[in-house]
């Protein structure tokens, strides 16, 4: 569903805006959005919302609950690991910036987006784990997002481990959320 080369490209420079608390962003989500976030979690639902007026950096919903199948098809060409996938019981999204109109599978404004989503789940007390960095509860961290998900990369590699960095991807805790 998106590219490995820009997902698997090493960290770089840090982001050049951060998400200005308290201040709307002006962004809003396109009906696709909307449509994707239906049978999404509630709480989910409530930070993705949220993280849309906090982020400086525009993005979209590009997935939210999937069935069976479209799952089985993901995980045939490569774009998902796991028949295990939040994704099944609603409790995962994924979210793609989008720049001058675009959806761009670039780490920098994917970073901006972590960082927004960061926030808004810290505000409302929703602990989420993000794909680029699933070893962590992304909510109980406080570096930049690109240092969250280059920390976890290097913990992979240490212990002998493939990396699989998702940075569109934001789930639920399964601790505090079990399905
Ligand atoms: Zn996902």
């Amino acid at each position: 569903m998106f590219a490995t080369q820009y997902l698997e490209r090493p960290p770089a420079a840090p982001p050049a805006t951060s998400p200005a608390a308290g201040k709307g962003s002006g962004f809003a989500f396109s009906e696709r959005s909307l449509a994707e976030l239906r049978g999404v979690h509630a709480d989910l639902v409530k930070v993705v919302r949220r993280a849309l007026e906090l982020s400086g950096q525009d993005f979209a919903v590009i997935d939210g609950l999937r069935t069976l199948d479209e799952q089985k098809r993901l995980v045939e060409s490569g774009a998902s690991r796991t028949m295990d996938s939040r994704h099944l019981t609603g409790h995962a999204v994924d979210l793609a910036p989008c720049v001058n109109g675009k959806l761009r599978w670039e780490w920098e404004p994917i970073w901006r987006v972590a960082e927004a989503v960061r926030a808004a789940a810290r505000e409302a007390g929703v602990a989420l784990v993000w794909g680029a960095a699933w070893d962590v509860v992304l909510t109980d961290t406080t570096d930049a997002p690109q240092e969250v998900s280059a920390d976890y990369a290097a913990r992979r590699r240490s212990a002998g481990r493939s990396v699989f960095l998702d940075g569109p991807h934001f789930e639920l805790s399964r601790t505090a959320y079990p399905a």
